[in-house]
């Protein structure tokens, strides 16, 4: 009897990950949401951050305990700490900053960007794992495109109806905040557009949530008809640890493409060494290397930003070490432009 792929994903499901999915999911639901309970854990005396704390107002604070286990004790400059950590800096109004810094907020289709031709963005989830304070959808009315079936179906028909779009870009949010029941429902509609012909899934979650690779995940990427990649969110080599490399080797072993896009962010990771220590990083955990952003002018993140000259003399240190596959492309997203503008070095 020939299976359907559904029922493929059930009986392997069954037999060697029963636990997959409640696994992820009770990691999610242990996210810290406090950032006194984040200094404790991480033995910083939350009494001497108070002032930073009402930032959380401004975004909430969430972080995996995964991601926490990652930075180091007692350094309140941690570059992990400092992507999720809200400061009080983050009220300050910055000329040039704004809520909205790629003009996101107009969508085509409820919870659909169509910002590039051939490519659409579909914002499958509102939520994240993780929250990081640098983001540039630190603003975005996820109320107004909590996505469900219902809504993803006027994504869908949008789709269905324009011929040139050939590739799904699922974003969020997070994508891979969906179960898997949903992302086999909605990948099965897309499978069902005969443009389509590939589908990308931008995500940070199985970097602060190893367990998020479940079997089930990685049969329906790899029994797809759609052609799956598969692109990370990685900040700084620190991020990259055992669990994780472990927790990819069933992406890699089914040839679904990783790739990487970081964020140049001061104090974090806006040094030479640092970048080139990633790119290695990622290259020995099967990760290409492939954007490295110039920060979005988000409004209540600009204590993140850096020169674009600042940026220009890294990368053309990281040139002078790297070999040419390990370089990530240094890019800006401009608002209205119908692709990421290459950052001249010259
Ligand atoms: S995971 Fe991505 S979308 Fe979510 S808060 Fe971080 S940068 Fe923003």
């Amino acid at each position: 009897m020939k299976l359907e792929l559904p029922q493929i994903i059930t009986q392997i499901d069954h037999d060697l990950h029963l636990c997959d999915e409640k696994s992820w999911q009770k990691d999610l639901r242990d996210v810290v949401t406090e950032p006194e309970k984040l200094l404790t854990l991480l033995n910083i005396a939350p009494d001497d951050y108070l002032q930073h704390f009402k930032a959380r107002k401004l975004f909430p604070v969430r972080v995996p305990l995964s991601f926490i286990k990652r930075m180091k004790k007692g350094d309140f400059d941690d570059p992990l700490l400092k992507q999720v950590m809200p400061l009080s800096s983050e009220f300050l109004l910055s000329d040039g900053y704004t809520a909205d810094p790629l003009n996101e907020h107009d969508t085509v289709a409820e919870g659909l960007l169509h910002k590039y031709k051939s490519r659409v963005l579909m914002i499958v989830k509102s939520a994240c794992a993780i929250n990081c304070r640098y983001c540039f959808r630190r603003h975005f009315p996820y109320q107004d495109n909590s996505p469900n079936k219902k809504r993803w179906q006027s994504a869908l028909d949008y789709i269905a109806s324009h011929n040139e779009i050939s590739e799904v870009i699922f974003s969020g949010g997070d994508p891979l905040m969906a179960n898997d029941d949903h992302l086999t429902w909605l990948i099965g509609q897309i499978e069902q557009i005969p443009h389509v012909s590939r589908l990308r899934i931008h995500s940070r979650l199985p970097v602060v949530i190893p367990n998020r690779i479940t079997a089930k995940l990685v049969t329906l990427l790899k029994c797809s008809r759609l052609k799956a990649t598969m692109v990370l969110h990685i900040n700084h080599p620190n991020e990259i640890n055992q669990e994780l490399i472990e927790a990819l080797e069933p992406l890699r072993e089914a040839r679904i493409p990783l790739f990487n896009q970081s964020v140049l962010l001061r104090g974090i990771n806006d040094d030479a060494q640092v970048l080139i220590n990633l790119s290695e990083a990622l290259f020995d955990a099967g990760i290409q290397p492939y954007y490295l952003h110039l920060f979005d002018a988000v409004q209540g993140a600009a204590h993140f930003d850096i020169a674009e000259a600042d940026a220009v003399a890294i990368v053309k240190t990281m040139l002078a070490s790297l070999p040419g596959f390990l370089m990530p492309k240094l890019v800006r997203e401009i608002a209205g432009q119908a692709n990421k503008t290459p950052i001249n070095l010259a």
